[in-house]
């Protein structure tokens, strides 16, 4: 048995489409290519975003596509303790900031490409007077000090220079729910997972999750990041882009898509043939470390 642990990590916000498919599909293929386990995890730690009964509907549409988990689900409302912990490790590296959203968009350091605004660090020394502490932010190296750089398997050497392209970034939010990027490197490192595949959406927030496993001293999985489903319109499919639920009818139309836009060229009158061929297809075009 190979020590791979691979994982999927839908956000139970809606029903999955045929942008989080090729994640899945991704993700579920670079674990069998490689003989390893393959584990879901549902990223409802914002809970004020999870919609209920998405996540049961996420893992019965996985399971219709051929998916399943290999082990016990896990769900992160339920770890809130792991996030804790690992919090108060970092002791004096995390400290309080007061800054609304608007002020520090004020600031016009501009935007990450995340979407968020550049934190200008305006807390770091301490809370202005009358200021009281809203989110937890960790502390990054100073500009140019420190980048950090970690090869993608799909696209290559990446690097960020965490201070001038996002700045000290959110542990703990403002409405006191842990942030993605602490809770997805507690996840990770607990899990076991060595090997991360994901959605190029996501490849601006590994730098911030490698910073976070070095000052945790916990192990870096290897990244690849596949390219993102976009809409006519060149927007990332989402639901607050209209993008449609799976037809869990119809499994292989959704499946030979997802892997057509992968590269993979996979024809297959059922789900199981489709699953042999294309983690054949996989293993020719991705190199296995
Ligand atoms: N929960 C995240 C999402 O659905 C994915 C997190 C990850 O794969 O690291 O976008």
């Amino acid at each position: 048995m190979s020590a791979y642990v691979g994982r999927f990590a839908p956000s139970p916000t809606g029903p999955l489409h045929q942008g989080s498919l090729v994640a899945a599909l991704a993700s579920h293929l670079d674990a069998r290519a490689h003989g390893g386990r393959w584990l879901v995890r549902i990223e409802d730690i914002d809970e004020a975003r999870a919609l209920p009964g998405a996540a049961e509907d996420i893992l019965r549409t996985l399971a219709a596509f051929g998916m399943q988990a290999d082990g016990e689900v896990v769900w992160q409302s339920r770890r809130k303790p792991l996030y804790e912990a690992a919090f108060a490790r970092l002791g004096s590296h995390a400290y309080p900031c007061g800054c609304t959203r608007r002020e520090i968009a004020d600031s016009r350091l501009g935007v990450a490409s995340d979407g968020a605004a550049i934190y200008p660090g305006t807390c770091r020394h301490g809370l202005a007077p009358g200021k009281a502490a809203r989110a937890w932010r960790l502390r990054v190296p100073d500009p140019g000090s420190d980048r950090i750089c970690f090869d993608d398997r799909w696209l290559g050497e990446i690097c960020q220079d965490l201070a001038s392209e996002v700045g000290d970034f959110v542990l703990r939010r403002a409405d006191g729910f842990w942030a993605y990027q602490l809770a997805v490197v507690v996840d990770d490192d607990d899990q076991g997972v060595t090997h991360v595949v994901r959605g190029a959406d996501l490849l601006e927030s590994t730098p911030r999750q490698i910073y976070l496993q070095r000052m945790l001293g916990l192990a870096q999985p290897s990244y690849l990041h596949v390219p993102v489903v976009t809409n006519a319109a060149g927007e990332k499919l989402s639901k607050q882009t209209g993008a449609l639920a799976l037809d869990v009818g119809r499994p292989l139309d959704g499946l030979m898509a997802a892997a057509r836009f992968l590269g993979l060229g996979v024809e297959a009158g059922s789900v199981e043939a489709f699953w042999e061929r294309a983690v054949a297809g996989w293993k020719r075009r991705i190199t296995l470390p």
